[in-house]
C-alpha cells in the first residue's frame, strides 16, 4: 500500500518536473512558434484588405510582436510595432532592429517560402522569434518580416523550482501519512481474520470473525462466521455419528456373539432353543445391514452421487405392495394396518426411492404408534397431485421437536414405542429423496393423539 502510494506521488511530481522545469523553455519556444506561425497566416490572407491595420494592430499588441512588410530592395511598404505603426526615425528607434540581407537570402533559399528562427542576442539583451515569407508573386513579391520577444522565463522557472519542492515535500509527506492511515484502515481488519482463520483452521470452532471498518470487511466476517457455524455442526454430526453408528452396530454385534455363544455351549443340540438363538441372530444381523444400508444410501443421496431414474409408473401399485410387506405384523403381531387407495394414480419419479419413502414412513408409523398398533394408509388424488398420507395413533411428536425430526441422526429416545433401534437416518433420506424430486411433504403431529406424514407428487399420464 505504501509503496503504491508513494509510486503514484513520485509519478506525478516526476512529469511536474519534467514538464516545468526540464522542458519548460522548449515548450515555451514550441508554442510561441507556433503562435507567430498562425498570425503569420492571417496576416498574409489580410494583407491588401481594407482593415488590415487595425487586424495587425491587434495582433502585435496582443503577441507583443512587431510587423513589417518590405519589398524586396528591402524599403519599407508597412511597419507596425506595439506602439503604433508609422515610419521615420521615431518609429524606427521603438522597432527592433532589421536583418533585411539575412531574412531575404533565407527566403530565397527556402522551398515553401516561409522561414522561422530564433536568433541569439540582439543589442537588446532578448532572445527573439524571428519569421520571414513572401507576399505575392512576380515583380509584385514583398516579404513579411515579424520579430517577437522570447521572454526569458529562467527567473519563472526558478520561481516554479521552489514552488515545486515545497510540492513535492508536502505531497511525498501526505502519500506517507494517507498510505500508513489506509493500510491501517485496509490491513489490520484482514490480519485479524487472517490470525482468527488460522485458529479455527486447527480446530477452534468457537471463534468468532470480527467485522471490520468498511463494508467488505463486514460481508467477508460474516461469511466466514456463517461458514464456521456450518463447520462446527458437521463436527458436532460427525461426533454424533461415530457415536451412533458405534453404539448401533455393538449392540447387534454383542447380541449376535452372546447368542453364537450360547448356541455353541448350551442349545446346540436342543433344536427349539438353537431355532430360537439362531433367529435372533438373524434379526439383529438384518438390522445391522438394515443400518449400513441407510447410511450409505443417505451419504449417496446427499453427496449428490446418487442417480435419479425418473420414469411413469403407478403409485397407487407400489404403496399396495410396500402395505403388503408389513402383513407379517398384521399377523403376527396384531397390527391393523388400513389402506384406503385411489386406483391408478400416475405419477413421474424414481420408484425405488419413492419406495424407499413410503417403506420409511410406514416403517415409522408402526414403530411409533400407539397401544391398538393401528396405522392408516391413504393414497388419494388432490388437485393435480397424488397425496400419500400415513397416520399412526402414537405419542406425536412436540411442536419443538418437529422440525428436528428431519435432521440426520435425530432420535427422541423417549418417543420409541418398540424396542426397536432405528437408525436416525429414515427420515433425512425421506427429506432428502422427496426435496430432489420437488415434491411438497410434511407431518402434522397432535401429542398424544399421533401424528400423520404426507407427501404430494405431481400426478403423470400414463
Ligand atoms: P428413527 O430411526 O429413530 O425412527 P427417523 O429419522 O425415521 O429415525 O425419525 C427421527 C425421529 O422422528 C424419531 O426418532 C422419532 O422421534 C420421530 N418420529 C418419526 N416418525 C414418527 C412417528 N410416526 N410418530 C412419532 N415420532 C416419530
Amino acid at each position: 500500500m505504501w509503496a503504491f502510494f508513494m509510486g503514484f506521488a513520485a509519478v506525478i511530481i516526476v512529469m511536474l518536473w519534467l514538464l516545468q522545469i526540464v522542458f519548460i523553455k522548449s515548450y515555451y519556444n514550441a508554442m510561441k512558434t507556433n503562435q507567430i506561425v498562425k498570425v503569420a497566416d492571417s496576416i498574409i490572407d489580410e494583407y491588401g484588405k481594407s482593415d488590415f491595420d487595425d487586424t495587425v494592430m491587434k495582433y502585435t499588441q496582443k503577441n507583443n510582436m512587431f510587423v513589417n512588410v518590405m519589398d524586396m530592395q528591402g524599403n519599407d511598404l508597412y511597419s507596425m510595432t506595439e506602439f503604433g505603426g508609422g515610419k521615420g526615425p521615431d518609429h524606427n528607434e521603438k522597432r527592433p532592429p532589421m536583418e533585411f540581407e539575412d531574412i531575404k537570402s533565407r527566403l530565397l533559399a527556402s522551398e515553401s517560402g516561409k522561414v522561422h528562427f530564433s536568433t541569439g542576442q540582439h543589442d537588446t539583451d532578448r532572445q527573439m522569434l524571428i519569421y520571414g515569407a513572401f507576399i505575392g508573386s512576380g515583380s509584385n513579391r514583398k516579404i513579411l518580416y515579424i520579430v517577437s520577444p522570447l521572454d526569458p522565463i529562467d527567473s519563472t522557472a526558478g520561481i516554479l523550482k521552489t514552488q515545486l519542492i515545497c510540492v513535492t515535500v508536502i505531497v511525498l509527506l501526505l502519500a506517507v501519512a494517507l498510505s500508513i492511515i489506509f493500510s491501517g484502515r485496509l490491513a489490520k481488519p484482514i490480519n485479524r481474520i487472517t490470525v482468527t482463520a488460522g485458529k479455527l483452521a486447527q480446530g477452534n470452532y468457537d471463534v468468532k470473525f470480527e467485522s471490520g471498518s468498511y463494508t467488505e470487511i463486514d460481508k467477508l466476517a460474516s461469511t466466514l462466521n456463517y461458514a464456521t457455524s456450518e463447520l462446527s455442526k458437521t463436527e458436532e454430526l460427525r461426533r454424533e455419528l461415530i457415536a451412533n453408528v458405534s453404539h448401533d452396530l455393538r449392540t447387534p454385534l454383542t447380541m449376535v456373539k452372546a447368542y453364537a455363544e450360547m448356541i455353541r455351549d448350551i442349545s446346540g443340540d436342543n433344536s427349539v432353543k438353537r431355532q430360537a438363538h439362531v433367529k435372533v441372530i438373524i434379526d439383529e444381523a438384518d438390522r445391522l445391514s438394515g443400518l449400513v444400508s441407510d447410511i450409505l444410501s443417505l451419504s449417496k443421496i446427499q453427496s449428490g452421487t446418487a442417480q435419479y431414474h425418473m420414469e411413469t409408473f403407478d403409485l397407487t401399485k407400489t404403496v399396495r405392495e410396500i402395505a403388503q410387506r408389513f402383513n407379517f405384523l398384521v399377523e403376527r403381531d396384531k397390527y391393523d394396518i388400513a389402506l384406503d387407495c385411489e386406483e391408478n394414480l400416475f405419477v413421474s419419479a424414481d420408484e425405488m426411492r419413492v419406495e424407499q419413502v413410503i417403506y420409511n414412513l410406514i416403517g415409522n408409523s408402526v414403530n411409533y404408534t400407539g397401544e391398538d398398533k393401528r396405522v392408516f394408509i391413504k393414497l388419494f388424488k388432490k388437485d393435480a397431485k397424488a397425496r400419500f398420507e400415513v397416520t399412526d395413533t402414537g405419542k406425536g411428536i412436540a411442536a419443538d421437536k418437529i422440525d428436528s425430526i428431519w435432521e440426520r441422526y435425530y432420535r427422541d429416545k423417549e418417543a420409541h414405542q418398540r424396542p426397536i433401534v432405528g437408525s436416525g437416518l429414515g427420515l433425512s433420506i425421506v427429506k432428502n429423496i422427496l426435496t430432489a424430486h420437488n415434491a411438497d411433504f410434511g407431518v402434522e403431529s397432535e401429542p398424544g393423539k399421533g401424528s400423520t406424514f404426507w407427501f404430494e407428487l405431481e400426478t403423470a399420464k400414463r
